[in-house]
């Protein structure tokens, strides 16, 4: 029974107004079979990885059952895509409940792919295999990176047949989060929602997710506050492991500060702030340099949200908005120094530490330097297998860095192991994705997916045996190119 699973649902969300959800169960499928489980995340959320495998919990994967305790629900939210506002909502997920774990820690458990909702729009409400296989991959790659992100608990196929531009098999993500609220979700209770409402999401996500901050005379100011900060360390962190997020649209971007929503998102080869992979995105507004300005392009509408609730006068609680909003490119930035000094070994601060960081970017863009092999490089001590070592500007810069160094109070090993700890050795590089993901969906063959899963929950180990997974793909001239909506 769901009991002895562990299973320990409590609905919050479900507590809410009524006007931020639509009550449903998934829709049942054909035939479900668990093909991944997170073991490790099923452990810490306190549910027995065995009976995870019985029929009982398959088919509450696939949404075909309804364990006890769970009050299902789809989510309602808007969002600017691309910039333009839209109604939107969960079309093919459902919320059953939020899982509390050994810790009292609350979890949202949602099933993506269960099927239409009264916001599926044209949508056919499902998912396919293979971007299910890809969002746990990278989901799972990103918690082991230290990013606050969405995890993947298991994926199951419904033995259905989705329609896209091929015939493709069906699948089931359980996604764990911290909460699915979104600005998107704000923007809904600003946009058609009355004062009440939009006063009890904001209450909720403080309670939530900011409980610090809940005696605060000013807590709506202090949440956009907090929320800009958790924003921007994330996106700095991104930036940090060339993480291209693909689709920034405000509903995907979630108040906890997880990364949310792996759709058309992959990490970057070559560095080149330029860098855009998804299909949709043909002006590359959310190209890899452009992420922490759409940051503070989407706070800017969640800020708008809040203005009901920061004066009753609207100039004043619009004065309000933008002075807390104008610290954001500093606050950004100053997450982004210190994360990249930590790449670069460096424990003090320097006036001269941020020119020494750009030079060393301008180089690796100059050079068409692989973004992650290039740190890693420096962190191993390996400068020979630099492409721009011999050229006399790097090696000057190389010169100047190992001085900055040597400057510093503390040894070079504990320089050494910041960097370590900071530079990855392995990200999942799209060749090794669609390697696996090939694999699992046309032969049926998980141990490619299972193998590359293990290598990247170990980023920082710098084993010689992950060195075949820091190898970059044959040289194309075909670009990398990844979809949403599948
Ligand atoms: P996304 O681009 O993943 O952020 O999704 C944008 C919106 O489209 C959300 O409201 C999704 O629920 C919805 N959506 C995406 N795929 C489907 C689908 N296959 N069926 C119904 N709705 C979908
Ligand atoms: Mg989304
Ligand atoms: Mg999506």
């Amino acid at each position: 029974t769901s009991i002895e699973t562990g299973w320990n649902f409590d609905n919050s969300y479900a507590r809410l107004p009524r006007f931020f959800f639509n009550r449903q169960n998934p829709i049942p499928v054909k035939s479900p079979a668990l093909v991944v489980l997170n073991e490790q995340l099923a452990a810490s959320l306190g549910l027995d990885v065995q009976s995870l495998k019985n029929e009982e919990n398959i088919n509450m994967f696939a949404g075909n059952q309804i364990p006890e305790g769970a009050a299902p629900l789809a989510q309602a939210y808007a969002g600017h895509q691309f910039g333009h506002f839209n109604m939107l909502g969960d079309g093919r997920a459902v919320l059953l409940g939020e899982q509390i774990d050994p810790n009292g820690d609350r979890f949202d458990i949602q099933l993506k792919g269960s099927g239409r909702t009264p916001f599926s729009r044209g949508g056919d409400g499902r998912a396919a295999l293979g971007p299910m296989l890809r969002e746990y991959i990278i989901s799972e790659a990103m918690h082991a990176l230290g990013v606050p992100t969405t995890r993947s608990l298991a994926i199951v196929t419904t033995g259905e047949t989705i329609i896209r531009e091929t015939m493709l098999p069906g699948a089931i993500l359980t996604r764990v989060a911290a909460s699915h609220v979104r600005v998107g979700t704000f923007q809904y209770a600003a946009a058609w929602g009355k004062d009440e409402e939009l006063k009890a999401m904001a209450d909720y996500t403080i309670k939530r997710h900011y409980p610090d901050i809940e005696i605060d005379d000013d807590r709506y100011l202090t949440l956009l506050r907090e929320v800009m900060k958790r924003q921007a360390a994330l996106i700095a962190k991104w930036m940090q492991i060339g993480f291209i997020h693909g689709v920034m649209n405000t509903d995907n971007m979630a108040i906890s500060g997880e990364t949310i929503d792996y759709g058309p998102c992959a990490f970057m080869d070559t560095y080149d702030p330029a860098t855009v992979f998804s299909s949709i995105d043909r002006e590359g507004r959310y190209a890899y340099g452009n992420q922490p300005m759409i940051g503070g392009w989407n706070l800017a509408r969640f800020a708008e949200t809040l203005l009901p609730l920061l004066h009753d006068d609207e100039e004043k609680a619009v004065e309000i908005a933008q002075e807390e909003l104008s610290g954001y490119m500093e606050m950004y930035q100053s997450y982004w120094l210190s994360g990249m000094r930590e790449k670069l070994g460096i424990m003090n601060e320097e006036q001269e530490d941020q020119a020494l960081i750009d030079d060393l970017l301008h180089m690796m863009q100059k050079h068409r330097a692989d973004f992650t092999n290039t740190f890693r490089a420096l962190t191993l001590d390996r400068p020979e297998v630099i492409d721009m070592k011999g050229i006399k500007a790097f090696d000057d810069w190389y010169a100047k860095w190992k001085a900055r160094l040597d400057r510093q109070e503390g040894t070079q090993e504990s320089a050494q192991q910041l960097m370590r700890s900071s530079n990855p050795s392995v990200i999942p590089r799209n060749h090794r994705v669609e390697e696996a993901l090939k694999a699992a969906v046309e032969q049926n063959d998980f141990s490619v997916m299972e193998k590359l899963v293990d290598v990247l929950s170990k980023p920082f180990a710098h084993s010689p045996e992950h060195e075949e997974y820091c190898k970059l793909p044959d040289a194309t001239n075909i670009p990398y190119r990844t979809f949403c909506g599948t």
